[in-house]
């Protein structure tokens, strides 16, 4: 099978096997590149590792499913209540496994989660970044009573605001590229912000990000790190000050009740305008090398960059 492998810090198109052993194979239908496969590639942790976590496809059976890219032990407290990705044991599809950017991936069972019918499945890759945008709401325990704030407008910045849009909630927005404040608009958020929030969510994870957090925010507001800091980060002393709370939010909840990929799929099934929004790019397996320079380049405009893959 045709498969996206990483081959001194380049994606290459390779032939491989299927993959063999327990678990459902998957015929990949698309899979998006996130912002933290490009992290992975620039600290050379993946050589040799097939990407692609957020992915969707069809089962043997015939069945649509996204696929929840972490399972753990299926035996400790953490995996018991769906916090699959924390487990010490934790496995990691398109890291630690091998991913959806191939014509077929094998995955456990318990990690699928069936799509809502008549969604198409080149929309579905764009489940787990919503997902993760839907946790991070939840982290920071946000309600229609809250005024809230999204620090950056990547994919992940906008995906939050349309999982606000979704629940019905206003969201300003910090953008830094023109396209991005167009895109905001079009997700219903609004790009000029102000001060006095009482949640911002935190979609960069840097020191600037966090700076605009702590001052943008009110006394005893909530920041939720939905961006990851991949480098070290300074939080300033106006944190303390005005006793704010800081939560992380890396991944999502994969067991009911509120398992999050549900709460996904339905907001991008309900309005489809979120996949026209955020997809800017496609392209089939064999542009994998363009496809990672779009997704790499801020100036290309570029907010989620999908492989069609089921369709070729
Ligand atoms: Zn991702
Ligand atoms: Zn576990």
């Amino acid at each position: 099978m045709r498969a996206v492998r990483i081959e001194e810090s380049k994606p290459r198109l390779v032939d491989i096997e299927k993959p063999e052993g327990r678990g459902v194979l998957i015929k990949v239908g698309s899979v998006s590149i996130c912002g933290s496969d490009l992290h992975m590639i620039q600290q050379g942790i993946v050589e040799g590792a097939v990407l692609g976590h957020e992915l969707a496809g069809t089962t043997p059976d015939g069945r649509a499913v996204a696929v929840e890219p972490f399972f753990g032990c299926g035996g400790c407290n953490l995996c018991d209540e769906g916090f699959n990705a924390l487990c010490s044991k934790s496995r990691f599809i398109g890291g630690s496994r091998p991913g959806g950017m191939a014509e077929y991936v094998r995955v456990p069972e318990s990690t699928l989660v069936p799509l809502p019918s008549g969604m198409p499945l080149e929309v579905a890759s764009l489940v787990e970044p919503m997902a993760v945008a839907f946790h991070g709401l939840n982290q920071a325990r946000v309600t229609a009573h809250d005024r809230v704030l999204v620090v950056g407008a990547g994919a992940i910045g906008l995906a939050v605001a349309a999982a606000l849009k979704s629940r019905g909630i206003a969201c300003d927005i910090v953008t830094r590229y023109p396209a991005q404040r167009t895109v905001a608009e079009v997700l219903g958020a609004n790009p000029d912000p102000g001060e006095g929030y009482d949640v911002a969510i935190d979609a960069v994870g840097n020191t600037s990000s966090v700076a605009d957090c702590v001052e943008r925010v009110k006394p005893r507001g909530r920041i939720s790190m939905v961006g990851c800091f991949w480098d070290p980060t300074e939080i300033p002393m106006t944190f303390c000050t005005k006793e704010q709370e800081m939560i992380a939010s890396y991944t999502y909840k994969c067991r009911r009740p509120g398992r999050t990929f549900e709460e996904a799929a339905s907001a991008l099934a309900a309005d489809r305008s979120i996949a026209d929004t955020l997809i800017t790019h496609r392209y089939p397996l064999e542009g994998a090398e363009e496809a990672f320079g779009t997704a790499a380049d801020r100036a290309s405009g570029a907010i989620k960059v999908v492989f069609d893959v089921g369709s070729g």
